[in-house]
């Protein structure tokens, strides 16, 4: 298995607009780029370009599942989909784990290769 994925392809392009990254994907030429916003999931992206690992965790101490105990999500939402409240984005240290499987997409998607 390799230890490092090589693209084959050049890095998306990102536009940085408010605190959103937008990613332009060109399918068909300059008239036919698509444009794609991760929206409000852009620091967990952001942070997997920069080594990071980003979840969410509901701080509602109403919230009717977690009760603001401050569980993880990963991946993340932005909302909790229990309460529907904003959700606290918190670094994980260190993280560990098994990789069962993976998908290798030979594109360029983040472009801070
Ligand atoms: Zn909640």
């Amino acid at each position: 298995m390799k230890d490092q994925v090589v693209l084959k392809t050049k890095p998306s392009k990102i536009d940085v607009v408010g605190d959103a990254w937008v990613l332009h994907f060109p399918r068909f030429g300059e008239e036919g780029t698509h444009f794609h916003s991760y929206g409000l999931l852009t620091p967990y992206f952001k942070g997997l370009t920069e080594g990071r690992l980003m979840a969410t965790c509901c701080q509602n101490t109403k919230c009717p599942i977690s009760k603001g105990k401050g569980e993880l999500w990963l991946p993340p939402r932005a909302d909790c989909p229990d309460c529907h409240q904003p959700m606290k984005w918190q670094e994980i240290e260190n993280p560990t784990g098994y990789i069962f499987t993976y998908t290798y997409v030979e594109r360029g998607g983040t472009g801070l290769f």
